[in-house]
């Protein structure tokens, strides 16, 4: 078995996989020319299979997670449509109002695909807007008035923007619904429901969800129309192609290894999660503490605390961000160096969303989690949902046995503690000589 230290181990994990180019998806020059300048050479699988049905005005029913590329296999052709038909009817009055709707379940899933449209759509000349909850609607309502072709919304702001009289939706000819099983997840179907109930009976539906559950097959019945399946990378697949480590690690130990970990200079953007708000609040002032520049995000910060934290983030001012589960959703960062599992998920399906944050459009990537003995349990649950056992990173400090906290007896806690004290110095030298398996 190859072994490769950790410092020169990550270079390698760019590799992509890509084999058709986006010439051959009949697109137009402008398109072409801002997927150029985005850097993108080659359609990844779900755009390959995606762009061509949606250019051919059917139906779409995507099974596909974010990661792979799904924002702009449904983006890039939309765009391209609208741009035709923008050509043929230039005095259509009905311009001005709302073509295309994206409903999304996240915030920052709004603003992410908002900007996907504005990048690839930068040589059309059309307006998008995102709208969510969470801030005043003021800003939104005055740019609704100017008139918008592309409108990006979660469903419980839009809903009460549509009954307010401040959107219509009447002349939506393209809709998309993003992310489907998390509006399940997040008990938005009967408000994604209701808005279904403005849009006109005349257009064209396209559905993307990562995994197909019951009612997300039902809702997808009642949207389509003689859709056209695609499906890339099953949910846990993405793991794959993604480098996991374990380390296990006792709670209290946890923050100096994290430490440890970010003194290598190849981390230059990393991504904590931790389980609680307060937790990752902490975290991130004990590592300012400690030299590391770092933000937090979660549920309890305001919408323009988050997005700053993001950006700063992105812009490289802040080296880590800790965030929850609720607020790291759909995050999307290019070039993320690592994904830290500070605590495990409880569901293990979470894993593999916030490790499928590095690992973007199919380049590889790295993630390492910290497990504690009352984790135990989570970490068999992710195993065997990913189907293998992580590898497991020795290190003498954090290689002790694992056992129920209530098997241990106080004799052996004081042991491991004294243990732990007096192999601390020790721990930096320790730590460089660490190994991943490949
Ligand atoms: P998504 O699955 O839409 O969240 O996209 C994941 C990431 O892949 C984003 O950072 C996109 O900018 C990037 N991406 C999408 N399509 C391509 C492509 N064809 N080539 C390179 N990167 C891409």
């Amino acid at each position: 078995m190859c072994r490769i230290h950790l410092a020169v181990a990550l270079p390698i994990f760019s590799i992509k996989i890509y084999i058709v180019s986006f010439n051959k998806l009949q697109l137009i020059e402008p398109v072409l020319k801002a997927l150029h300048q985005q850097g993108y050479h080659q359609p990844t699988p779900i755009q390959q299979q995606a762009i061509p049905v949606v250019l051919n005005k059917q139906d779409l029913l995507a099974c596909a997670q974010t990661g792979t590329g799904k924002t702009a296999a449904f983006a890039i052709p939309v765009l391209q449509l609208m741009f035709l038909h923008k050509q043929t009817r230039v005095n259509e009055n009905k311009l001005k109002q709302i073509q295309t709707l994206v409903l999304v379940p996240t915030r920052e899933l709004a603003l992410q695909v908002e900007e996907s449209f504005r990048d690839y759509g930068c040589y059309l000349g059309f307006h998008q807007l995102v709208v969510f909850g969470g801030v005043s609607q003021y800003n939104q309502v005055s740019m609704l008035r100017k008139g918008v072709d592309i409108l990006v919304a979660t469903p419980g702001r839009l809903l009460d923007l549509i009954q307010q009289r401040k959107i219509s939706l009447e002349a939506v000819k393209y809709f998309i619904l993003d992310e489907a099983d998390r509006m399940l997840d997040m008990g938005f179907v009967d408000t994604v429901r209701k808005i279904i109930a403005y849009l006109p009976v005349q257009r064209q539906t396209l559905f993307f969800s990562a995994t197909m559950p019951a009612p997300i097959l039902q809702l997808s019945k009642q949207l389509l129309v003689k859709p056209v399946k695609v499906e890339v990378t099953p949910p846990s697949s993405v793991v794959e192609i993604i480098v996991q480590s374990l380390y296990y690690v006792e709670k209290t130990n946890k923050r100096h290894l994290l430490v440890e970990i970010l003194k290598n200079p190849v981390l230059k953007t990393v991504l904590v999660f931790t389980k609680t708000k307060y937790g990752a609040d902490r975290l991130a002032r004990d590592l300012g503490r400690s030299g590391v520049k770092a933000d937090a995000i979660h549920g309890n910060k305001s919408q323009n605390e988050r997005q700053r934290a993001l950006q700063k983030f992105k812009d490289g001012y802040a080296r880590v961000l800790v965030a929850t589960d609720i607020a790291a959703r759909g995050i999307d960062i290019d070039q993320l160096s690592m994904v830290i599992n500070f605590d495990l998920p409880d569901v293990p399906e979470t894993y593999v969303h916030r490790i499928g944050r590095t690992g973007r459009a199919g380049a590889t990537g790295v993630a390492v989690s910290f497990c504690d003995y009352e984790q135990k349990i989570c970490l068999a649950d992710i195993q065997k949902l990913i189907g293998k056992s992580i590898t497991v990173v020795k290190d003498h400090l954090y290689d002790v046995p694992m056992m129920h906290p209530q098997q241990r007896s106080e004799n052996h806690y004081s042991q491991l503690v004294h243990r732990k004290r007096s192999a601390g110095k020790r721990y930096g030298r320790v730590f460089m000589q660490a190994s991943v398996k490949s």
